[in-house]
């Protein structure tokens, strides 16, 4: 079985994917995740998103996974960057790195791997549209982006980040992320819209749980 959970910016899309797989019992990845790794590990070496990127590249990207008791953790070549990848820098540039099909494909493979053997809950922007199209349940969630950023405001519990320039990244990303040619953020024909404004966790949670059944 696979399950779509695709959306807008801080719609709590991943708080929604871990719930759904703890209570199915499957396995969960976060598709953000590996775009901010691969963010990470190119950042790091100086390769701006406007640079050709050789095959050989990915070679020498390794990123794994990890969903075990209710904790999600993602590696880059062995290093823990669950962490790292949230913050600021990562953020603001992911999405110009996302546009690259050589990303995209070396993330799809990825994807794909993972749902081979085991079922799956997926969380993402292109998740039932592109690479899981015939996913068994798809959902799409979104929400005012006042609210979106009040909520990780919240979430960031940091005094000094404004909350205006997380509504500001937030509109960016979705920007970036909704018009651009290759696998745009929108939402599957076939997809269960959900607009989170002002529905509590659970009340999401259950609301796709009532679709889903097995
Ligand atoms: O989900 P998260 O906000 O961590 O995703 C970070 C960024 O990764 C998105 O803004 C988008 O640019 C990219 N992304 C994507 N396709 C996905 C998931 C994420 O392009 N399926």
């Amino acid at each position: 079985m696979i399950i779509a959970i695709d959306g807008e910016a801080s719609t709590g899309k991943s708080t929604q994917a871990k719930k759904i797989a703890k209570r199915l019992n499957i396995n969960y990845r976060d598709s953000g995740a590996y775009y901010r790794a691969i963010t990470l590990y190119l950042k790091r070496n100086q390769i701006n998103p406007q640079e050709t990127l050789g095959k050989d590249l990915f070679s020498k990207i390794d990123i794994s996974q990890k969903f075990k008791n209710d904790s999600f953790s993602i590696f880059l070549n062995g290093e823990d960057v669950t962490s790292k990848i949230r913050g600021h820098k990562v953020s603001v540039s992911v999405s110009e790195y996302a546009k690259k099909p050589e990303i995209r494909n070396f993330v799809y493979n990825l994807l794909r791997k993972s749902s081979k053997l085991n079922s799956i809950v997926v969380d993402g922007r292109d998740i039932g549209t592109v690479v899981f199209p015939d996913a068994d349940y798809k959902f799409f969630l979104y929400a005012i982006p006042e609210i979106r950023a009040q909520r990780r405001h919240k979430e960031i519990n940091d005094e000094t980040v404004k909350i205006e320039s997380i509504e500001r990244e937030i509109k960016e990303r979705d920007d970036i992320d909704s018009t651009r040619d290759i696998a745009p953020l929108k939402k599957a024909e076939d997809a269960y819209a959900i607009d989170v404004s002002y529905l509590a966790i659970d009340q999401v949670f259950e609301e796709i749980l009532e679709k889903i059944t097995i």
